[in-house]
């Protein structure tokens, strides 16, 4: 386990002690956003204009991180997100109380502060880049050669880290799995191969689950949960085969992880529940121009004649409108997928008034008058910092010129140019 603990305001001001020095030098949340922006730019230029001294791979992490938070700064993300990393940084800086930030919210800030910089916690491969040879013809391509071979050891080192489920240990073990699974099942191998044998035992409850795999606490609690509060959930047999049966490994997490909550996932959800609030985040009932089709992007239709599945995947973006795993009545109606007669009505242009006829979505998400699940920030153009933009602080006051150093000038200085960045240590 990841110790998260040191993900707070103390470690990130430590770690990043330039970036909290400027907020608490700017006056309000806007002059910050436009600071910040400001310092990656300009960070962004200096790793492509020093590109002959710092590795390929640390340019990559400081156009990427720029890009991120050029983007954070902005009023759009703002907006979107319903969230000002902006004002999370002013509120770190001036002290000021936020119970909401977690740790994971410390650690992506440390993180994508230290990319600005060209660090990061690893290497990556891009560090490991070949180095132009000073020589030419066959000397240049044996030089050439001997590192391509050192790439290929770090890399084969990376993958070796990874378990193929191709691995003849690894095919006898979901073997051993299976044939445990069936005998306390009392299924026959052709049932087993059979998907309506398959469909018609989806595994549902966390007591029925423990019987056949050793759950940890908190997945045996957060399965519990997730039934208490109807929440949409179910394994069928073979996917539970390819699961470890003990609790320690963790060769299995991914898999376990895909269709098994976590209890903070289960937590928000049923809160979101209570409070009737809407989960469709990808906002599914503004892009269905007719029922059961979603469209989304330009040349993809999404077609949703059933509305389950055999097992639920805990990051789907569909859960909002499952109701259960291989729910009865799921499938549509006769009625509903019926396309319209020609001289109907053709598909509407997607317009931003709600037609409970176009896209009925879920009940909990029909009432448009519902706040949602983030209603609470649906005021987002208020929020104290947020003015018109002809009278935008922002526009009336810069903050560092474009002849300042760069808040990181001196870190950037000392950690990239003078040394890899591997060598950098958090
Ligand atoms: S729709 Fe796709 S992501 Fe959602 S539960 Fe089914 S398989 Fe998983």
């Amino acid at each position: 386990m990841i110790d998260t603990s040191k993900f707070n305001p103390t470690y990130l001001q430590a770690k990043a002690p330039e970036i909290f020095a400027i907020a608490r030098h700017t006056h309000s949340v806007d002059d910050l956003r436009a600071s910040l922006a400001r310092m990656a730019n300009e960070m962004m230029f200096e790793a492509f204009d020093d590109y002959d001294t710092i590795s390929e791979g640390s340019i990559v992490r400081v156009r990427d991180c720029a890009k991120v938070m050029i983007r954070l700064m902005t009023r759009r993300s703002e907006d979107k997100a319903r969230f000002s990393v902006a004002r999370a940084i002013f509120d770190i800086a001036h002290n000021n109380p936020r119970q909401d930030l977690t740790p994971a919210f410390y650690a992506e800030l440390l993180y994508l502060f230290l990319g600005l910089q060209g660090r990061g916690p690893g290497s990556t491969l891009a560090d490991l880049h070949l180095i132009p040879s000073r020589y030419a013809h066959r000397k240049a391509a044996i030089e050439r050669s001997r590192q391509l071979d050192e790439l290929y050891a770090e890399m084969n080192l990376r993958l070796t880290k990874f378990v193929s489920g191709l691995d003849q240990e690894a095919v006898k073990q979901r073997e051993a799995r299976q044939q445990q699974i069936c005998a306390r099942m009392q299924a026959s191998i052709d049932q087993w191969k059979d998907w309506t044998w398959q469909v018609a035992h989806i595994l549902r409850e966390a007591d029925e689950i423990a019987q056949l795999l050793k759950l940890r606490e908190t997945e045996y609690q957060a399965i519990q949960k997730a039934r208490a509060n109807g929440l949409p959930f179910g394994i069928t047999p073979y996917y539970l085969s390819l699961m470890d049966d003990t609790q320690d490994a963790e060769k299995d997490r991914a898999i376990r992880a895909q269709v098994i909550p976590s209890p903070a996932y289960v937590e928000k959800m049923a809160e979101a529940q209570r409070f009737g609030h809407c989960l469709d985040f990808m906002l599914e009932a503004d892009t269905s121009p007719i029922d059961l089709i979603t469209r989304r992007y330009p040349s993809i239709c999404i077609f949703k004649p059933f509305n389950t599945c055999p097992q639920i995947c805990v990051y789907c973006q569909r859960n909002w409108e499952i109701d259960d795993a291989m729910q009865p009545g799921a499938m549509a109606s006769q009625k509903k997928s019926t396309p319209p007669s020609s001289g109907s009505a053709p598909i509407r242009p997607f317009t931003k008034s709600w037609s409970p006829a176009a896209t009925p979505g879920h009940e909990r998400c029909r009432d448009r008058g519902h706040p949602g699940a983030l209603g609470r920030y649906s005021n987002a153009r208020t929020h104290p910092h947020r003015q018109p933009y002809a009278s935008h602080p922002a526009y009336a006051h810069h903050g560092p010129s474009r002849g300042h150093p760069g808040p990181l000038s001196g870190k950037w200085t000392s950690a990239g140019r003078g040394g890899h960045p591997r060598a950098a240590q958090l």
